[in-house]
């Protein structure tokens, strides 16, 4: 530990009542929020992936705290967006009975410039309760393309599947995996980086998120 937050409510950042907070990190008001609107109850297919989940949708309060997580260095939000999954791979351990968890890479730079990689801060938050082991397997190249920027559907998947690569030492064969992602949004990563656990051997893969865009 030894730093100590501010304590500001995660999604709207009002300071907070200093006593009966605890670790929740959240005001009143967007509590009740994150109960009556932000809870994701959409169902989610990745293909590929022998099942997936997001806790949250990415809209509205969710959006803007999951832009100051990855954006502006928040990075003790990961505590609070995995309390949010916990319960989600809880639920799940009997039918997954996953192995180890992995998370979606960001690019070298980014991750130089900007100090942590937000999929793996969460990953690790959501593996240890669990006593998983939480590791890298795949890594983003250098260079690639936004997803934004592609036309369609087609053009989204492969140029994710361009973008990743599997680490040489990744051991995930026979093994059922827990893939961690922050935002699922077409879901075009998350599907090219199950098809390449699958590639080197996982024997299930299963997508976790923080969140998800809704609709999509
Ligand atoms: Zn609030």
């Amino acid at each position: 530990m030894g730093i100590v937050f501010p304590k500001r409510c995660v999604l709207c950042g009002e300071m907070m009542p200093a006593a009966g907070v605890g670790k929740a990190m959240l005001c009143p008001t967007c509590a009740a929020e994150v109960r009556q609107q932000y809870r994701c109850t959409e169902p989610i297919r990745i293909p590929g992936a022998a099942d997936a989940a997001a806790a949250l949708y990415y809209t509205g309060k969710v959006r803007n705290a999951m832009q100051r997580f990855k954006f502006q260095h928040k990075q003790h939000y990961a505590d609070w967006f995995a309390a949010q999954m916990l319960p989600l791979l809880a639920d799940r351990l009997d039918a997954w009975q996953p192995d180890l968890i992995t998370y979606m890479p960001i690019g070298f730079l980014r991750l130089h410039e900007r100090g942590y990689n937000q999929a793996e801060l969460l990953g690790k938050a959501v593996a240890e309760p669990f006593g998983l082991p939480c590791i890298a397997t795949l890594r983003k190249r250098a260079f690639t393309p936004k997803q934004s920027a592609q036309k369609d559907a087609t053009a989204r998947q492969k140029n994710a599947e361009r973008a990743l690569q599997p680490l040489e030492n990744a051991e995930v064969r026979g093994k059922s995996v827990v893939l961690v992602d922050d935002i699922i949004t077409t879901g075009a990563t998350a599907a090219a980086a199950v098809k390449l656990l699958r590639e080197i051997g996982a024997a299930k893969v299963y997508v976790l998120a923080a969140a998800h865009t809704p609709g999509k």
